[in-house]
């Protein structure tokens, strides 16, 4: 059966609240995200990850702050924006869901800017767009 084609405004429009910002564990940091977040924050990887990071599994994730929010969630906003995580610059238009389409309804739950009356397959066919015109052609 064919299917109309969703845009991305139509499937998410970020409403600011920060909830994706609140929690722990969820915001892993790769490689590249570590070098340049450090150097944004001005101090050394190792002592980015001592001071910023906890471990989680094999991984890194940011830590979280007393408040229950990331480190890096200061005054409602983002205090390393310009240099923020993959998954915080992609969100909610990861590859997991393009592999996973599922996983956005149960994103949607903790996401209010997330829509969810769109089939699995329109949705997935709209992330795998985005994610190859980002140049993400898979891994991660
Ligand atoms: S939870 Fe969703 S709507 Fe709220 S700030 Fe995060 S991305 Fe935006
Ligand atoms: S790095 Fe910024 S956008 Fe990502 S979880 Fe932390 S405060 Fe939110």
């Amino acid at each position: 059966m064919y299917e109309t084609r969703v845009t991305p405004e139509a499937l998410f429009t970020c409403r600011q609240c920060g909830d994706c910002c609140r929690g722990f564990g969820g915001t892993y940091v790769s490689e590249s995200d570590i070098e340049v977040i450090a150097r944004y924050v001005k101090a050394s990887p190792e002592r980015f990850l001592a001071r910023y990071c906890q471990p989680s599994g094999s991984r890194w994730v940011l830590g979280q702050g007393a408040n229950g929010y990331c480190v890096f969630w200061r005054d409602g906003l983002c205090a390393i924006h310009p240099v923020k995580p993959r998954m915080c610059r992609e969100w909610p238009f990861i590859r997991s869901v393009a592999r996973h389409p599922e996983n956005w309804f149960s994103m949607a739950a903790s996401c209010p800017g997330m829509r969810t009356e769109f089939s699995p397959q329109q949705i997935a066919q709209c992330v795998e767009r985005i994610l190859a015109a980002s140049g993400d052609h898979g891994g991660g």
